[in-house]
Parts: structure tokens; C-alpha cells; sequence
């Protein structure tokens, strides 16, 4: 089995600006489709949760020190 890493090409100083140009975009209308599962509710966790369930995506979060209601809808 070959490993692709997938590091994008082109010098380092350039690789997120080409990766941000090239990379494939959510039709819009797929976003419900799309699940995604944040593993820790800590401050990252839970931002990246919210952000991403405004945007549209169906998010689950997990999180072993939660004490509240765990899926943003
Ligand atoms: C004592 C203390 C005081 C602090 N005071 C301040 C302050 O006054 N102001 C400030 O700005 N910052 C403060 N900080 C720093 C701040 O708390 C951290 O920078 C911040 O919480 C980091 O957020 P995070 O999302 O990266 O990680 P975390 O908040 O640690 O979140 C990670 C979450 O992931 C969960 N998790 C980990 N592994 C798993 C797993 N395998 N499965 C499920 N869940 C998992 C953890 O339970 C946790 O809830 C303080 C930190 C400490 C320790």
C-alpha cells in the first residue's frame, strides 16, 4: 500500500496559499450532508464545533469531561 501524505507542492512559504487556492470547496447545499465529529470540548474543540455547525455541518462533539448536552444542531 502506498502512503500519500498529500504535502502540497511548491515551496514552503507558498504551501498554504496554494493549498487554500487549489483545495476542492462544500457546495453549499452539501453541508447538511456532511458530518463531522470534534473528539474534545475544551476551548478549541468547542469554538471549531460552533463555527463549523453555523456554517451548516451536521457536528458531533465528544468530549470525557463534558458535563452538558454534547451535539450541535
Ligand atoms: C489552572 C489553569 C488556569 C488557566 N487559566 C486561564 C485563564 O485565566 N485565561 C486563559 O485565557 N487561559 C487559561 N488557561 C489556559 C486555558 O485553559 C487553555 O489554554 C485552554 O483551555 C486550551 O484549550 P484547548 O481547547 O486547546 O484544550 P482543553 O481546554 O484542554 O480541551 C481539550 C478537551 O478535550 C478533551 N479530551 C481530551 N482527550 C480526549 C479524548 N480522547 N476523548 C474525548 N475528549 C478528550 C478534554 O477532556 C478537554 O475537555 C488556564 C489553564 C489552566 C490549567
Amino acid at each position: 500500500m502506498a502512503l500519500n501524505n498529500r504535502i502540497p507542492a511548491g515551496e514552503l512559504a507558498q504551501k498554504w496559499s496554494t493549498y487554500k487556492s487549489t483545495c476542492k470547496l462544500v457546495n453549499p447545499a452539501n453541508k447538511r450532508s456532511i458530518d463531522i465529529i470534534v473528539v474534545g470540548t475544551g476551548l478549541a474543540g468547542a469554538s471549531a464545533a460552533a463555527s463549523l455547525a453555523e456554517l451548516g455541518y451536521n457536528v458531533k462533539t465528544f468530549c470525557f469531561q463534558d458535563s452538558g448536552p454534547t451535539t450541535c444542531k
